[in-house]
């Protein structure tokens, strides 16, 4: 900790004057996740602002709050003094209250980005310091030199891991060329037809059913918007049934081919198993779609060529980035956070970025005078 929160230090910066600079905590700080990882988006940030000294008011998601509850407990037992993390439930009532609250300093927000953006705006108006991190359309480029093997079997889990319910998901794969976009498509094709879809407690299932039935049903309607906007659908999961629960929000994985940058399927952000192919003929077209889309959470290239993989990343205008893997999670030491559309604020979470957001600076200069004082001193210290 002290390592994390030490400043500089500069002697005799006047005549036995010495300066020096450290971190100090906020104070209260407070954080608003989403539902889709109830536990590892709120490890993003309370840790962090407890080991920098401050107290922390959690508001997960109102769709799954007994997480965070239950890791709250397990942090007392551990030995943690009460009122130091401290979990509140309820929806925008709940976090607006904690906008207006004159003690709460900082307010990390993860989850949709209109909902970001809105937070955003407020907090700062409030005077609060705020990092809201939104949402992601995240591209993968498959170069045409690339492992096509290794690739599809990343991009299966980066499209349908999770039910494609995370920000990290790659929901779109930008194929340089038509050869590599149909030895991508077949690929793809086939893997699909072994995927299992089951009950999250079914150690066979590799896919579970999605959230809630209201976002089912938007999902689903994505598909059937990308049918009728002219994108070829390879795969279909629609309609899929699991034996014991019909009243599962069950949707399988979908795969769209022939994707184009015109379509809401191609714009918007749809959380849900639905993979679309892009063809483009060059890198730079590629690169060109990926930087004008509104959202830049992660990208990642898959290549055996590392002149073009660094030509990537050194230009892509993507906030994490991935060279041949498909979810670029920087680990806990790195910091966490996308560019554009999918971050509003100044610091990414975690890592170095997370104990800057989780502190405020404070420079002290002193003098200890030594011999007579010679009558008022104007003077102030100068290099
Ligand atoms: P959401 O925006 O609906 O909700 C997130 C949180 O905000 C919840 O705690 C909710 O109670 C609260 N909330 C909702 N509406 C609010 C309002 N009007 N005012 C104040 N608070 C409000 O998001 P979600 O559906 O729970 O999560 C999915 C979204 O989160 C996706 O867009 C996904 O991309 C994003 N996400 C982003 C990251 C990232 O790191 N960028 C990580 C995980 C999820």
């Amino acid at each position: 900790r002290s390592e994390l929160l030490k400043g500089e230090h500069s002697r005799n910066v006047g005549p036995g004057i010495d300066s020096w600079s450290e971190f100090q905590p906020l104070g209260v700080v407070a954080g608003v996740t989403p539902f889709n990882f109830p536990v590892m988006v709120p490890l993003w940030m309370w840790p962090m602002a407890l080991a920098c000294g401050n107290c922390f008011v959690l508001k997960p998601s109102e769709r799954d709050p007994s997480s965070a509850l239950r890791v709250a407990e397990l942090a007392l037992q551990a030995g943690l003094p009460p009122g130091v993390l401290n979990v509140v439930n309820g929806d925008q009532e709940a976090v607006d209250a904690l906008l207006a609250h004159p003690q709460v300093r900082a307010l990390s927000f993860v989850g949709s980005t209109p909902v970001a953006e809105q937070i955003y705006a407020k907090g700062c108006a409030q005077g609060k310091r705020v990092q809201a991190l939104g949402g992601a359309k995240n591209h993968a480029v498959l170069m045409p030199d690339a492992d096509i093997g290794n690739a599809v079997s990343a991009l299966m889990g980066a499209a349908y891991g999770s039910c494609g319910e995370r920000c990290m998901a790659v929901p779109l794969v930008v194929a340089v060329g038509g050869a590599t976009a149909d030895a991508l498509v077949a690929g793809l094709k086939a893997e699909i037809a072994g995927l299992r879809v089951g009950h999250g407690l079914d150690p066979e299932a590799q896919m579970g059913p999605l959230v809630t039935r209201a976002h089912w049903q938007k999902v689903s309607a994505y598909v059937d918007l990308g049918v009728q906007e002219g994108a070829e659908l390879v795969v279909d999961g629609r309609g899929l049934t699991v034996p014991g629960h019909p009243q599962g929000f069950w949707l399988g994985p979908c795969l769209f081919d022939h994707v184009r940058p015109g379509m809401r399927i191609y714009r918007e952000e749809i959380f849900g198993p639905v993979l679309g192919v892009v063809r483009v003929e060059t890198l730079q077209q590629a690169m060109d779609l990926i930087d004008a889309h509104e959202y830049g959470n992660g990208t990642a290239i898959f290549t055996r060529d590392g002149e073009a993989a660094r030509y990537f990343s050194d230009h892509i205008r993507v906030g994490m980035v991935g060279v041949n893997v498909a979810l670029p999670v920087p680990v806990a030491s790195h910091s966490f956070g996308g560019w554009k559309r999918s971050l509003f604020g100044d610091h990414h979470t975690h890592g170095m970025e997370g104990v800057r957001f989780n502190t405020r600076l404070k420079a002290v200069t002193s003098r200890w005078p030594t011999g007579i004082r010679a009558g008022a001193d104007f003077s102030i210290p100068t290099l």
